[in-house]
């Protein structure tokens, strides 16, 4: 299986590589900001508790989404791989990540990171915020609190998997298509 992590700070592109890498490698991608919303837009009980804490730019907690991956890994058990985007975004989210997936004999091939500066990523969200219509993306105030958050408690996750060999970092910033072939120029090497 190739299990794909990819990884950076909100705004870095990581939603729009997913799709580029599902369709290429036939990937099932799991994007919990994506399983968040949707809870959200189906008005659930967990979708009511986790807005207010999106709402505010801080993450939800670990065990919310270590369940929700939970789930989706046991509803694709014919998948050829997964593209984690999001996700682990703490290092014990990357734990109980290891531990689900090695109850599935299977492992992350490997992390890839795109790296883009606070500056261009606050730029970045407040553009997609024209149009997402996602509320977290229309204040400035709310997007530091994201990006804060990242610094704080997703980017160790980094280090988790640089200790096991795992982690190639990407520039970030450049067209989607050249970010693209960078990308599958590592994942080929996975
Ligand atoms: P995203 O779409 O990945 O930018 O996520 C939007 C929001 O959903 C985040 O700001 C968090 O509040 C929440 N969220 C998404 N994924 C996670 C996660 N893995 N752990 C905790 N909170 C998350």
């Amino acid at each position: 299986m190739l299990n794909l992590v990819l990884f950076g700070p909100p705004g870095a592109g990581k939603g729009t590589q997913s799709q580029k890498l599902i369709e290429k490698y036939q990937l099932v991608h799991l994007s919990t900001g994506d399983i968040l919303r949707n809870e959200i837009a189906n008005g659930t009980e967990l979708g009511l508790e986790a807005k207010k804490l999106m709402d505010q730019g801080v993450l939800v907690p670990d065990e919310v989404v270590i369940g929700m991956i939970s789930n989706k890994l046991d509803a694709n058990k014919d998948a050829r791989g997964f593209i984690f985007d999001g996700f682990p975004r703490t290092v014990a989210q990357a734990e109980a990540l290891d531990i689900l997936l090695a109850s599935k004999q299977t492992a992350i091939s490997g992390m890839i990171a795109l790296n883009v500066n606070d500056a261009e990523l606050e730029k970045r969200l407040l553009l997609r915020g024209k149009d997402s219509g996602r509320p977290d993306d229309a204040d400035p105030a709310i997007i530091r609190r994201r990006i804060e958050e990242y610094n704080n408690k997703t980017a160790p996750v980094a280090n988790y998997y640089k200790s096991q060999g795992k982690y190639v970092g990407i520039n970030g910033i450049g067209s989607i298509d050249e970010i693209f072939t960078e990308i599958c120029n590592v994942v080929d090497k996975f």
